[in-house]
């Protein structure tokens, strides 16, 4: 399968649309769900095009790799949740529901969240 370069997050990346930036740096950009699932609820993209976690891990540069996550921990600290705990989320493929074909990791926070998953595999 191939990047799509113009899914959703690619045009956010792009700024051809909206979003509400919360951070950014060389490797990653994060921005707030559009449906918060949580009370803080935002995504964190790579800077590249990678479609999925899997894609990411296979092809993304040692650098980008270690930049990205690095970014997604500034991200968490710069919410104010490391304290109190949070979730991170990465969907790849149909099974998991990905929706969006540009790899993000969900941070989930600002409530007790519960178990991984429920019972009906709904969030
Ligand atoms: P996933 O199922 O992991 O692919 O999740 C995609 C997420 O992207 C969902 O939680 C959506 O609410 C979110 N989303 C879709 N479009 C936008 C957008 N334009 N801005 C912010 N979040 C979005």
């Amino acid at each position: 399968m191939a990047y799509d370069s113009d899914n959703v997050f690619a045009r956010i990346l792009r700024r051809e649309i909206p979003a509400d930036i919360l951070y950014e740096d060389a490797f990653a950009l994060a921005f707030s769900d559009i449906n918060p699932q949580a009370p803080v609820h935002v995504l964190v993209i790579p800077k590249g095009a990678y479609i999925s976690f899997d894609d990411f891990a296979e092809k993304a540069s040692d650098d980008e790799i270690a930049g990205f996550f690095r970014a997604v921990r500034a991200v968490a600290q710069k919410l104010g949740v490391a304290e109190g705990g949070y979730r991170l989320l990465a969907n790849h493929g149909a099974n998991a529901h990905q929706e969006v074909p540009h790899f993000h990791v969900h941070i989930f926070g600002g409530r007790p969240l519960g178990p991984m998953l429920t019972r009906t595999g709904r969030p």
